[in-house]
């Protein structure tokens, strides 16, 4: 089959690769009727995460099972099914607890830009429905393998409730969707910071109430402005850079709390100044696995409809120019159809 390897720097090719098949007996192979290019798959793109060689691409998958091997129980052939970026056993420690990208035999999927990818751990990372969904609710449902379980993580992690006041840093799909949580989550006020026109127009229909688009100090300032000068009781921090990191720790109240999704890149964080916020703090890679059976239910009633943060659409062998469009702000969201 022909597949996505990032070969370096703005170099994205689509080429002939090795089918994927079964390696152990725990494994599963599915064929992906859509996936999609992910805001964290900018960073090797940019050159600002090195590769060592050439590296097969792609986190973000549903599908239709093809072929389990001896081992998997509960997933069968014919079956749709989603999996997080993360395997997990699911029934280690950690998974129990909920924290099932920290599983004992987590594995981070790469290869997903494809037709066909291996899902390791099949039983306990795929969550299979009943039916195969209309082509129409691929694109929702895809989202629920990152983007909208990672959206999810960072309100849940960030204690929102009903009537919070939540505050989302980062516009990118993650950030788009964490708004879309928090007010699933009942959050009263949901402050986006965001300076892109089409940006903010979908987060004001996933939910948010206000926009802000100052950033740094003059952010954080419009912040406490709003908020009588206590600042908001939840900041979710879906960027991963020095700046929105402490953004997001200054606009939250003390005793609030902030979550953190956006992979770091070069984040310190200052003791002295860490101790006097007085916030929470807690993120990672989200524990999508967690969310996945309620996600796909949410998707599947039709409570939720997501497919807009998708707004570019290409077929799977021009996935070199969805890259090029999520680079250049062109697109939040690359969709690509096998
Ligand atoms: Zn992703
Ligand atoms: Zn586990």
């Amino acid at each position: 089959m022909q597949a996505t390897v990032l070969y370096g720097p703005g170099d994205v090719r689509f080429e002939e690769v090795n089918d994927p098949k079964i390696v152990e007996p725990t494994d599963a192979v599915i064929r992906i009727p859509a996936t999609c290019v992910c805001g964290s798959d900018l960073w090797p793109y940019r050159g600002l995460q090195p590769i060592k060689g050439p590296t097969p691409m792609g986190h973000e998958y549903c599908g239709i099972v093809e072929e389990v091997g001896s081992a998997v129980r509960s997933v069968k052939p014919g079956q749709f099914v989603i999996g997080s970026f993360a395997t997990s056993d699911n029934t280690c420690p950690h998974c129990l607890y909920g924290y099932q990208s920290s599983c004992v035999s987590r594995e981070f999927m790469t290869r997903a830009q494809a037709p066909f990818l291996r899902v390791p751990n099949a039983d306990g990372t795929l969550v299979a429905r009943p039916g195969v969904p209309s082509d129409d609710m691929v694109p929702s449902l895809l989202t629920t393998s990152d983007v909208l379980g990672t959206g999810w993580f960072a309100a849940d992690a960030a204690n929102v409730k009903p009537g919070s006041t939540v505050v989302v840093v980062g516009d990118g799909a993650v950030g788009l969707l964490a708004v879309l949580s928090a007010s699933q989550m009942g959050a009263e006020r949901i402050i986006a910071m965001s300076r892109h026109e089409p940006r903010q127009k979908l987060a004001r229909e996933f939910g948010a109430t206000d926009v802000v688009t100052e950033r740094g100090d003059e952010g954080v300032a419009r912040i406490k402005d709003m908020t009588k000068g206590i600042g908001a009781d939840s900041v979710l921090e879906c960027v991963g850079t020095q700046e929105s990191m402490m953004q997001a720790i200054q606009a939250t109240r003390p005793g609030g709390f902030v979550s953190y999704v956006g992979v770091p890149h070069e984040v310190t964080l200052e003791g002295t100044q860490l101790f006097f916020s007085h916030v929470h703090l807690h993120g990672g890679p989200a524990p999508v696995r967690r969310y996945l059976p309620d996600l796909m239910d949410r998707v599947l009633s039709g409570k939720i409809n997501l497919g807009k943060v998708f707004d570019l659409v290409l077929p799977l062998n021009r996935v070199a120019e969805g890259y090029r469009a999520m680079d250049e702000r062109r697109a939040i969201k690359a969709l690509l159809r096998p």
